[in-house]
């Protein structure tokens, strides 16, 4: 039976999986999402035996049945091998007494690589499949590490080129410097003078411009995304939570069919929304931990049913995760209001237009599978100190939060940490929390990511990635900055639309 996706705002609108990859966001403005969502019997005593490998074939061809086992199995070799450095690709580790899962063995050392890695391979066949033969235009708005994991799988790639928008002060400086040294004849690296909010919105619009699409046709191109509102993000991502409970299996530390929780670093709700999809598909997942930084629009809502993103909007120490409009929270909508199109899209557009909703009781009601909680700046420091202090891992930012709020929330069941970034990636936070006081001076933190480095290295004894290496000395090669008001005109210059 084939699986087809459906507009969250129009049911009317179906494609194959193929289609909906190729596409990215539907016309109507909505995201794709299984028509009938699809059930595995996971059975673990085999599956604790398998390979990383083993397991994305094995959820990709469930999900995305018009492509043949082969070709899927020929993609997953392709994305998942050396380009990692460990040859689990999302390692598992204990903690104290919690799991963490290492999802920063990619190339640019964030757990974008997990999906983007794979993305190209499925853009490709995609196109391939459905006679496709205009250029295939990748427009990304990235809160920094979406952007450099999109370049890395798309850099060279044939029939494609991708523009990336991301905030100019919204990012770390080795995100920066690992997007604006970005290699390739196909990449567009564009700073703005707004947040990932208003860039990801500009990009929305975009895609929804009936006139640009037409002259990006006539000009023999159309567009793509490579954010998690496609569905080809959003899928690979479900394979690591299938492979995390199958390591816990392995390592006896649950019994099989037993209840985990995972706690999920959470920014545009596509990495918790997996987690949520592992579940559906028949995952054995008790709750999964909704963790958000200072911006914590996503806990009010799980708290109180209102989505309200009027709020002041605070740049944090895991930037990755400052956003305050969570475009696949739209799928868990669209659940919620019992797939009625009409509703979800009424919903969307308030959030738009009011810039808040409020869900009904009967709605929430349907809320339980998931938890939600927060961490302040210092929280996110106390919580690497005393973890690097009590067991000598270091966590960055990002997985900081998520450890955080698991402890504030203390659940009894077993729980995976999702770690979604390496330390390196964010070295003056993380070593302005684990320098020993008496090496510190006022200015550490200051002297920014780069001179953070060495002194990381040195305490955590934490083997340097090779994605860091030269990369300060690495030639910049992209210096194009917009206000928001000109993105739209910048893509059409750089394409030469106009
Ligand atoms: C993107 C990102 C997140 C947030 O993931 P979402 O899928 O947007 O919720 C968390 N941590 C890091 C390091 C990221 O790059």
């Amino acid at each position: 039976m084939t699986t087809f996706y459906h507009s969250t705002r129009n049911k009317n609108n179906r494609k194959t999986a193929s289609q909906a990859i190729l596409q990215g966001l539907a016309e109507d403005g909505g995201l794709f999402v299984p028509v009938n969502f699809p059930q595995l019997d996971l059975d673990f005593k085999t599956l604790q035996n398998a390979t990383y490998q083993e397991i994305a074939t094995l959820v990709l061809k469930t999900f995305f049945d018009d492509f043949t086992e082969s070709e899927i199995r020929t993609m997953v070799d392709a994305a998942y091998g050396k380009k990692f450095d460990q040859p689990e690709i999302a390692p598992l580790k204990k903690v104290g007494g919690v799991h963490v899962l290492e999802l920063f063995h990619g190339e640019t050392l964030a757990f974008k690589d997990m999906a983007l890695s794979i993305l190209p391979h499925l853009m490709q066949q995609a196109a391939q499949k459905n006679g496709v033969t205009r250029e295939i235009v990748i427009l990304t708005a990235t809160s920094g590490d979406t952007g450099k994991a999109a370049m890395a799988g798309f850099a060279d790639v044939p029939q494609t080129k991708i523009i990336v928008f991301y905030p100019k002060n919204g990012v770390s400086p080795i995100q920066a410097q690992q997007m604006l040294t970005q290699q390739g004849g196909n990449v567009h690296v564009v700073g703005i003078d707004g947040n990932f909010d208003q860039a990801q919105t500009a990009v929305k619009a975009m895609f929804n411009s009936t006139e640009l699409r037409e002259k990006m046709a006539q000009n023999g191109k159309q567009f793509s995304s490579a954010n998690s509102m496609n569905i080809g993000r959003l899928i690979p991502q479900v394979a690591y939570y299938i492979y995390a409970y199958a390591q816990m299996v392995k390592q006896k530390q649950i019994s099989i069919g037993e209840e985990i929780n995972f706690s999920v670093p959470t920014g545009n709700f596509g990495n918790i929304l997996a987690a949520y999809y592992a579940k559906k598909l028949g995952l054995p997942v008790h709750q999964l931990i909704c963790a958000s930084n200072k911006n914590n629009v996503l806990t009010d809502f799980f708290k109180s049913g209102r989505y309200d993103k009027n709020r002041a909007f605070h740049v944090t120490s895991s930037p990755s995760m400052d956003i305050l409009v969570s475009s696949n929270l739209e799928r868990l909508i669209f659940e919620l209001t019992k797939e009625d199109d009409q509703a979800t899209a009424k919903l969307l557009t308030e959030l738009s237009v009011d810039g808040h909703y409020e869900i009904t009781a009967p709605m929430q009601d349907k809320l339980k599978d998931f938890v939600a909680g927060w961490a302040s700046e210092d929280e996110i420091i106390q919580e690497i100190k005393h973890t690097f202090e009590e067991t000598h891992y270091v966590f960055d930012p990002h997985t900081a939060v998520a450890s955080s709020v698991y402890h504030q929330l203390a659940p009894t069941q077993k729980t995976v940490v999702v770690s979604t970034a390496s330390p390196y990636k964010f070295p003056a936070v993380v070593l302005e929390a684990i320098q020993p006081k008496e090496e510190r001076t006022s200015s550490s933190a200051a002297d920014g990511d780069f001179s953070a480095v060495a002194a990381l290295q040195r305490i955590s004894g934490l083997a340097l990635p090779e994605a860091i290496r030269g990369l300060e000395t690495a030639t910049v090669r992209h210096h194009t900055t917009v206000k928001v008001e000109q993105m739209q005109s910048e893509v059409e210059r750089y394409l030469g639309l106009s």
